[in-house]
């Protein structure tokens, strides 16, 4: 059984990464994998209510959710974002989970922001921090996505919030300039996001999560 990886910046909020041993997995189902050449799509998501979880209660109750609710193997996000500006490492890259339908599902990889991002809300900074990291972080390790999309231009749902398109909606901001004070805390994140997706890639070709 592998550790769950745990770093933690005094300077920043909770920064668990990889939080595969500490969910709850469906008994018998498994997902498929892929070839990361196959990754061409970032979906992102939100929780879409609100919650008061500390840590990565978040991603245990959500895994909790997918198995015993909705019949999934496991959690159906890769990462998910806390508002503190975490980021939890819930699925392998190669995993093809349940997130966007089993169109896209085989291209993508879902990134869930906590929150509800209705009526003007918008994620956190901390939480654009996270997102920027990954998005730039994965590209880096040579995950060629070309698109990242709302749950909402995909399928017909709400998710994430009607605050994410639109001329001032937040989708933009994902990869905006105004991110670049933090770019030196991008970076050391970014090199520990990195080492984790290694490790987590080494260890999808012998799931041992289970
Ligand atoms: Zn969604």
């Amino acid at each position: 059984m592998r550790e769950a990886v745990f770093f933690r910046d005094p300077l920043w909020p909770e920064e668990w990464i990889d939080t595969r041993n500490l969910l709850h997995w469906h008994r018998t189902k498994v997902y498929g994998t892929r070839p990361l050449q196959d990754v061409t799509r970032i979906v992102i998501h939100h929780v879409g209510v609100e919650t008061k979880l500390e840590g990565i209660q978040l991603c245990q109750v959500t895994a909790r959710f997918h198995v015993q609710d909705k019949g999934y193997p496991g959690i159906g996000y890769h990462f998910m974002i806390p508002r503190t500006g975490g980021i939890f490492l819930s699925n392998a890259p190669e995993v093809i989970s349940y997130h966007c339908g089993e169109i896209y599902n085989p291209s993508a990889i879902g990134i869930c922001l906590e929150g509800k991002f209705t009526e003007g809300v918008e994620p956190t900074y901390h939480q654009f921090i996270a997102a920027f990291t990954i998005l730039q972080g994965l590209r880096e390790l040579g995950i060629n996505w070309t698109l990242v999309q709302g749950h909402r231009e995909l399928r017909p749902t709400d998710c994430p919030g009607d605050s994410f398109l639109g001329p001032v909606g937040w989708k933009a901001r994902l990869f905006s300039e105004e991110l670049g004070e933090a770019r030196e805390k991008i970076q050391s994140m970014k090199a520990t996001f990195q080492k984790i997706i290694e490790l987590a890639q080494i260890g999808c070709k012998n799931p041992s999560h289970k």
